[in-house]
C-alpha cells in the first residue's frame, strides 16, 4: 500500500531515502540548542570587572615602563583564563552529550522493521508506531488506531484526552480535533496506532507556536544559587579588605599606584570567582560517572537531592525483580499443575499433583493456554541457530513485549500451542488494552466457525469480579461463593510462593454486543497461571546498603499482597510482621490515619498510580526526601511530585521519562542506590573544594591584613599574589572535586535537604584554618625579615613559599572531614598528588630559575630556610 508521500505503509521508508529527505526537510526539532562557541567561552573568562581592572592597571604599568611586569601579569591572567576555559569547555561538552543521551526517541517502521531512532531524525513520510505513554514526535495522519486516546492539552489546553481514529471525522469543525490527525508534543494516553508523518520541526502545529514557548534554560541547582549568593557577599568582603590594606599601605607612605595594583591583584586572587564554575564542573563530571552506572541525569538538581534521599519508593516488577518470568503453576479444572523448565527455553512438561506427566492436553488446559496466547501482544522469535545450536537442538527463544505475556507464550509453546496457530484459529477483531488502573486486558476474536469470543486475562481479584460462570472439565456452571473462595485461597498460596498470578476467563459474544462499551462482564472463569519473577540478586545487596545509609526502601506494586510480601521478605525490605497496605485499604483510610502509619509501611500492594501520588505526598509531608520510580503513563504525576523522580529507560514511557529527573538505563533498583552513593560523593567533594578554596583565600587576605595592621611592608608583590593564585586555586581545587569517596559515604545518615554548605562545623573550620595559614605566613615573614637583616626580597620569598606550601599541605587535609592528613593514603587521589607536584614545580621554578627570579623578584633559598617553611606550614595541619 502506497500513500501520497510515496511511503509503503506496511514497510515504512527505505533507509536509502533518509539522507535525501533529511537534506530536504532538515531536523525534526523546534529550535537548535544554543551551544556556546569555544571562543566565546574563552573570552567569558575575562569579562569580570576585577580582571578587567587588573588588565587596565597592567596597561598603565606598561605605559610607566614596567614592561616585564605587565607582560608577566598579562601572561598569568591568560593562563588563568585558559584553565577556566578548559573547565568550562569540558562542562559544556558533557552537558551537550547528556542532552543527546536524554533526547526523546521515536519508534519508526523503516525497511519493514521497527527501529527506535532519536525523534529529531524523523522525516516526512516516516511511519511512526504510537503506544500508550509515547510523546508524538511529529505531525501526521493515522492510518491505524486501536482505542487511541491522546492528551492534546499542550496545544489546546484541554486536559480531557481526545479519541482518535484512522478515519477523518471533523469534530467541532476545528482542524486540531480532526480525529485522524496527531500532533507533535501531544501524549498518547492509551491504545495504539500507526501514523504517517506529514510535517516535522517548525512546520508542525507545535512549531507554529514555538515562538511562544520559552526555551528551557538549564536551571541552576539550589547549591549553585546559594553559592552565587555567597560569591556576591564574598566579593564585598574581599574588596573591603583589599581597599583597607591598600589604603593602609598608602598611609604608610607606599606608592599610590603600587598599592592600587597590589589591591587589585589581591582581589583577583582572593575572590573565589571560579566557585560556581567548579561546582557545575563537579556536578557534570558526577553525571558522567553516573552514566557508567546506568543512570542518566535529566536535571542537575537531582544530583544534589540524591544525597538527601531518605526514602526510595520502587516498583517491584523489573526494578526489584528481574522481569524474566517463567510460568510455574497452573490451576485449571479444579487441579494444580506444575510446569517444568526454565526461562525462555521451550522444553518443559506439565506435571499433575500426584507427579504424573501430562501426555495429552485436557480440554480445560488447552482452552486456558489458547486464551493466554490470544489475549497477548508479546512475540517470541527463534534465534538463528548456529551449527552447535542446531546440533544441540537448543530451543531458547528471544522474547519481545511484556515479559508477563512472553512467559505465557513460552508455557503454551511447551504444550505445542503456538501463537501463529492460535491467531489463525481466533482472528483478533478488537483489543481492550491492559492498563494498570483496570489491571486486566481483553481481546474480541472470531473463531474459524465465525463465532465471536471475548478472552480476558488480568489480576485474579479483578477478573473474578467480572465472572458469573466457571468451566470445570468442559462443564459450564454458575460460579458460587465457595468456588470464588477456593480460587482466592489458591491465589494466596501461589502468592506466598512469590508467584505472580493471572486469572483467565472468556465469554461468547453475539454481534449485537460487540459495540457494548462494557463488554468485560458475565465472564466464565477458566483458570489461574502463576509465574515466578526472581528478585534481582543485586537488589538484595542494594537494600542492605540503603538501610546502613539511613534510607528506607519501600516497595510499591500493582501485584497481589501475598506475592508482594513474599518478594519483599526475600529482599529484606520488610521483616516478619512488617506492615503492608493495599490500594483498597489506602482508599478506606483517612489522611490523618495514613500520615500516622506512613512511616511504618514498607510494602504497598495492588496499588494504582494514583495511590503512588498519595504516598509521595504523605511521605513528603512527614519531612522525607522521596525518590520514586515509575514507568507507565499514569505514573508521571507521582514521578513529577517526588523530590527525585525516576523513570525506566527500558520499559518506561516517554511521558514518565519527561516528568523524571533521572532515568535508569537498566531499570535496576541497585542503580538507584549507586546514584544515591554518587550523589553523596559529589556533595562531599563540593564541600571539600569549597573548604579548600575559602580557607586558602581567608589565609591570603588575613596575611595581608595582619601585615598592614603591624605596619609591615606588603608581604607579597602583586605578581607573586597572582602566581600564587594560579598555583593553588586551579589544579588542586579541581583535583579535590574528583576525590575518591570516603569509607563512610554509605554508612552515615542522609544530610538535611536545606543544610547550608557551612553546616557541621565547616564555616568555623574554614576560618580557623585560614587564620592558621595567615599566622604561619606572617611568622615566616617576620622571622626571615629579622634574620635576613631587612632583605625584603628574601623575606617576601620566604612568606610567598610559606603561604603556598601551607595551602598545598592543606589540600590533602581537605580530603576528609574526619581523618587527619597522616591517616590518609596520599596516592589514592593521583590527580591531587599530580596537581600538588605541578604547583610545587611551578614554585621551585619561580624561586630557582634566574630569569623567573628577575620577574618575580625572588631569591633562592637554602635547606634550612625550607625546613623553617615546612615546619611553619606543617604546624597548621597539626593544630
Ligand atoms: P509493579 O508496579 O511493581 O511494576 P506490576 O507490574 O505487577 O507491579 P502492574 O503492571 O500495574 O503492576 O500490574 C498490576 C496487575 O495487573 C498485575 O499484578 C497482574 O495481575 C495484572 N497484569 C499485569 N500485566 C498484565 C497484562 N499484560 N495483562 C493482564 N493483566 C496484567
Amino acid at each position: 500500500m502506497l500513500d501520497s508521500l510515496g511511503t509503503d505503509l506496511s514497510r515504512g521508508l527505505s533507509s536509502r531515502e533518509i539522507p535525501l529527505k533529511k537534506k530536504l526537510f532538515g531536523e525534526n526539532q523546534l529550535k537548535e540548542f544554543r551551544t556556546t562557541p569555544p571562543l566565546a567561552i574563552f573570552l567569558n573568562q575575562f569579562k569580570d570587572t576585577i580582571t578587567l581592572v587588573l588588565l587596565g592597571a597592567t596597561l598603565i604599568s606598561a605605559y610607566l615602563g614596567e614592561i616585564a611586569d605587565a607582560v608577566a601579569i598579562t601572561a598569568i591572567v591568560i593562563l588563568n583564563g585558559i584553565m577556566g576555559f578548559v573547565q568550562e569547555y569540558r562542562t559544556e561538552k558533557s552537558l551537550q552529550a547528556l542532552r543527546e543521551m536524554t533526547a526523546p526517541t521515536a519508534r519508526v517502521l523503516r525497511d519493514g522493521k521497527i527501529t527506535v531512532i532519536p525523534a529529531r531524525d524523523v522525516v516526512p513520510g516516516d511511519v511512526v508506531i504510537l503506544e500508550s505513554g509515547d510523546i508524538v514526535p511529529a505531525d501526521g495522519e493515522l492510518f491505524e488506531a486501536e482505542n487511541l486516546k491522546i492528551d492534546e492539552s499542550v496545544l489546546t489546553g484541554e486536559s480531557v484526552p481526545v479519541e482518535k481514529s484512522a478515519e477523518s471525522r471533523d469534530q467541532e469543525g476545528l482542524k486540531i480535533h480532526r480525529s485522524n490527525l496527531v500532533f507533535m508534543g501531544t501524549m498518547v494516553v492509551s491504545g495504539r496506532g500507526k501514523m504517517l508523518v506529514t510535517q516535522i520541526g517548525m512546520g508542525t502545529e507545535m512549531g507554529k507556536i514555538a515562538g511562544m514557548i520559552e526555551e528551557i534554560e538549564e536551571e541552576q541547582t539550589p547549591l549553585q544559587k546559594r553559592l552565587d549568593h555567597l560569591g556576591k557577599q564574598l566579593v564585598v568582603i574581599c574588596l573591603a579588605i583589599c581597599v583597607i590594606v591598600a589604603l593602609l599601605g598608602v598611609i604608610r607612605g607606599e606608592n599610590l599606584y603600587d598599592m592600587f595594583l597590589f589591591g587589585v591583584s589581591l582581589a583577583v586572587a582572593a575572590i573565589p570567582e571560579g566557585l560556581p564554575a567548579v561546582v557545575t564542573m563537579v556536578l557534570t563530571l558526577g553525571v558522567q560517572r553516573m552514566v557508567k552506572k546506568n543512570v542518566l541525569i535529566r536535571k542537575l538538581t537531582a544530583v544534589e537531592t540524591l544525597g538527601c534521599a531518605t526514602v526510595i519508593c520502587s516498583d517491584k516488577t523489573g526494578t526489584l525483580t528481574e522481569n524474566k518470568m517463567t510460568v510455574r503453576k497452573i490451576y485449571v479444572d479444579d487441579g494444580i499443575l506444575t510446569v517444568t523448565g526454565s526461562g525462555y527455553r521451550l522444553e518443559g512438561d506439565f506435571v499433575t499433583q500426584d507427579g504424573r506427566l501430562l501426555r495429552d492436553l485436557p480440554h480445560g488446559l488447552k482452552k486456558l493456554l489458547e486464551i493466554s496466547v490470544s489475549c497477548n501482544n508479546a512475540e517470541l522469535t527463534e534465534p538463528k541457530a548456529g551449527l552447535l545450536g542446531k546440533f544441540l537442538k537448543s530451543r531458547e527463544v528471544i522474547p519481545s513485549g511484556d515479559p508477563t505475556e512472553a512467559a505465557l507464550l513460552v508455557a503454551a509453546a511447551k504444550a505445542n500451542i503456538l501463537k501463529s496457530d492460535v491467531e489463525k484459529a481466533y482472528r483478533r477483531i478488537k483489543e481492550i488494552p491492559f492498563d494498570s488502573e483496570r489491571k486486566c486486558m481483553s481481546v474480541l476474536v472470531k473463531s474459524r466457525r465465525g463465532e465471536l469470543f471475548l478472552f480476558t486475562k488480568g489480576a485474579v481479584d479483578v477478573v473474578l469480579g467480572l465472572c458469573d460462570g466457571i468451566e470445570v472439565n468442559g462443564k459450564l456452571k454458575e460460579i458460587t461463593d465457595a468456588d470464588k473462595k477456593k480460587i482466592i485461597e489458591i491465589n494466596e498460596d501461589m502468592g506466598r510462593e512469590a508467584l505472580r498470578v493471572l486469572a483467565f476467563a472468556y465469554k461468547k459474544v453475539n454481534l449485537a454486543q460487540t459495540s457494548d462499551t462494557n463488554l468485560e462482564r458475565n465472564l466464565i472463569f477458566v483458570g489461574l497461571i502463576g509465574m515466578i519473577d526472581p528478585p534481582r540478586p543485586e537488589a538484595k545487596v542494594a537494600v542492605e546498603k540503603c538501610f546502613s545509609a539511613g534510607i528506607r526502601p519501600v516497595m510499591i506494586t500493582g501485584d497481589h499482597r501475598a506475592t508482594a510480601l513474599a518478594v519483599a521478605r526475600e529482599l529484606n525490605i520488610t521483616s516478619e510482621g512488617g506492615k503492608i497496605l493495599t490500594g483498597q485499604e489506602l482508599d478506606d483510610m483517612s489522611e490523618t490515619d495514613f500520615l500516622n502509619c506512613v512511616d511504618d509501611v514498607s510494602v504497598y500492594a495492588r496499588v494504582t498510580p494514583k495511590h503512588k501520588l498519595r504516598i509521595v505526598r504523605a511521605l513528603k509531608k512527614k519531612g522525607h526526601v522521596v525518590a520514586m520510580t515509575g514507568d507507565g503513563v499514569n505514573d508521571a504525576p507521582a514521578v513529577k511530585e517526588a523530590d527525585i523522580g525516576i523513570s525506566m529507560g527500558r520499559n518506561g514511557t516517554d511521558v514518565t521519562k519527561e516528568a523524571s529527573a533521572m532515568i535508569l538505563m537498566d531499570d535496576n533498583f541497585a542503580s538507584i542506590v549507586a546514584a544515591v552513593e554518587e550523589g553523596r560523593i559529589i556533595y562531599d567533594n563540593i564541600r571539600k573544594f569549597i573548604r579548600y578554596l575559602l580557607s586558602c583565600n581567608t589565609g591570603e587576605v588575613l596575611t595581608m591584613l595582619w601585615a598592614s595592621l603591624l605596619g609591615l611592608p606588603i608581604p607579597l608583590l602583586p605578581i607573586q599574589v597572582l602566581w600564587m593564585n594560579l598555583m593553588t586555586d586551579g589544579l588542586p581545587a579541581i583535583a579535590l572535586g574528583a576525590d575518591p569517596p570516603e569509607k563512610d559515604v554509605m554508612s552515615r545518615k542522609p544530610r538535611q535537604k536545606n543544610e547550608s554548605i557551612f553546616s557541621r562545623g565547616m564555616g568555623r573550620r574554614i576560618f580557623y584554618r585560614g587564620f592558621l595559614i595567615s599566622l604561619a605566613t606572617i611568622a615566616a615573614y617576620l622571622i626571615s625579615n629579622h634574620y635576613g637583616h631587612g632583605d625584603l626580597s628574601f623575606a617576601r620569598t620566604v612568606a610567598f613559599c610559606t603561604l603556598i606550601v601551607s595551602q598545598l599541605i592543606f589540600s590533602f587535609e581537605c580530603r576528609s572531614e574526619s581523618a587527619a592528613v597522616w591517616e590518609q593514603n596520599p596516592f589514592s587521589n593521583l590527580y591531587l598528588t599530580l596537581a600538588v607536584v605541578c604547583s610545587a614545580a611551578m614554585l621551585f621554578g619561580v624561586v630557582y630559575i634566574p630569569e623567573l627570579q628577575a620577574i618575580f623578584r625572588t631569591v633562592p633559598l637554602n635547606e634550612e630556610v625550607w625546613l623553617l617553611i615546612l615546619a611553619l606550614a606543617g604546624l597548621g595541619a597539626v593544630l
